[in-house]
């Protein structure tokens, strides 16, 4: 699913999510593990305000587990309590209602002292497109129902979906957009496929992937596609067309007259990467600026 944001649009969706933030008690906000930050969208704080949230670090089954360890931290940092998942086997799944509880441990106690019986916890998904929020909205509700969230010019009438008897989740997420005005997020979302392809051009994509993997997953890299002599960076443009070439002429990736075709190699290189195939990888480091 693609969507072409306009002002118009965000405007529509930062009022849709304020709606929905009156009917529940919590927010899940969906990451992508291996872009926790570009993947974040850029008025989320203030889109939801003092409302408690849960951050999750979605397709962590593709995202590096030190550097997964490393953005739970920086987050925490922040006073941002998250948690990693992977909505598409379910790993962490099951743990949501408990880590809910934790982050509303104080109001459901008043509750409780008012001789109240705490009601299920209300939440909302909220995330990007592509970043797992159906996925998830699947996993929890045990069936494959239709999303659709709030596109703009979709509506539909939401409904709660029960998650054991402790949490309900509403059934159309927020759909939040990504950052547009940050060039190397821009690269970053396109590599692992939240953002299309043809946004960006795909050689170039896959040179900014190169330069990542070369230097953080450099064995990786040699491993995969049988490279030698792979440099520990990659300083400039040309240097990453190099490797490039070396891939395509290791996959034999040909033109006619025995050229390197660059764009079916860049295609290759990404379908790796996007699956998993050149192994769990995270393309951005927090940064600890305080
Ligand atoms: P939405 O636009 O946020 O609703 O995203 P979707 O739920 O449609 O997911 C986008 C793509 O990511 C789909 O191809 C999913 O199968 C895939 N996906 C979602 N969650 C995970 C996950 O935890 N791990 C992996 N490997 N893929 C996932």
């Amino acid at each position: 699913m693609t969507i072409q944001w306009f002002p118009g649009h965000m405007t529509r969706a930062k009022r849709q999510i304020e709606e929905k933030l009156k009917l529940i008690d919590v927010v899940f906000e969906l990451l992508d593990a291996r872009i926790p930050q570009s993947s974040r969208n850029p008025m989320v704080d203030e889109i939801t305000g003092t409302k408690p949230r849960l951050v999750l670090l979605n397709k962590a089954d593709l995202a590096d587990a030190e550097q997964t360890a490393e953005w739970s931290r920086y987050f925490r940092s922040k006073g941002l309590a998250t948690h990693a998942i992977d909505a598409n086997a379910g790993a962490g799944v099951k743990d949501l209602a408990n880590k809910a509880k934790e982050l509303l441990q104080e109001k459901i106690q008043r509750q409780i002292n008012k001789g109240m019986k705490p009601r299920p916890i209300r939440a909302l998904i909220i995330g990007i497109p592509n970043v797992g929020k159906s996925t998830l909205i699947n996993r929890l509700a045990g069936r494959n129902i239709a999303v659709t969230g709030d596109r703009p010019g979709v509506t539909k009438g939401q409904q709660w979906i029960r998650f054991g008897g402790e949490l309900e989740l509403l059934d159309t997420p927020g759909i939040l957009w990504p950052k547009f005005d940050d060039p190397v997020a821009g690269f970053r979302l396109a590599a692992t496929g939240a953002i299309k392809e043809d946004v960006l051009h795909l050689d170039e994509v896959a040179c900014f992937v190169l330069k990542v993997l070369v230097e953080s997953y450099g064995s990786a890299l040699k491993d995969r596609y049988g490279l030698e002599g792979l440099p520990s960076e990659l300083p400039d443009m040309q240097a990453a067309i190099d490797v490039l070439e070396s891939i395509g002429k290791r996959r034999g990736c040909i033109v006619s007259g025995g050229h390197v075709d660059y764009e079916k190699t860049a295609t290759l290189l990404l379908r790796d990467l996007r699956s998993g195939k050149l192994g769990r990888m995270t393309l951005e480091s927090p940064e600890f600026t305080d």
